[in-house]
């Protein structure tokens, strides 16, 4: 069961389990900001957890 999304070449409606863009063929049409959003939370905890560990011992 998947959801439509906005493919991120020609920004017509594809389901998030398509495999490409039935529209353009965009192999991959889910859009970037999803990756994008991925690793900046990714990045927002690994920095948390230097942030927690500074804090911890007591450095800042
Ligand atoms: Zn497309």
């Amino acid at each position: 069961m998947g959801f439509l999304i906005n493919c991120r070449t020609c920004g017509k409606q594809v389901s998030s389990t398509a495999k490409m863009c039935p529209h353009c063929g965009e192999r991959s049409p889910e859009p970037y900001i999803d990756k994008f959003k991925y690793s900046l939370i990714a990045l927002l905890v690994i920095a948390i957890i230097i942030i927690f560990i500074f804090f911890l011992f007591g450095w800042i």
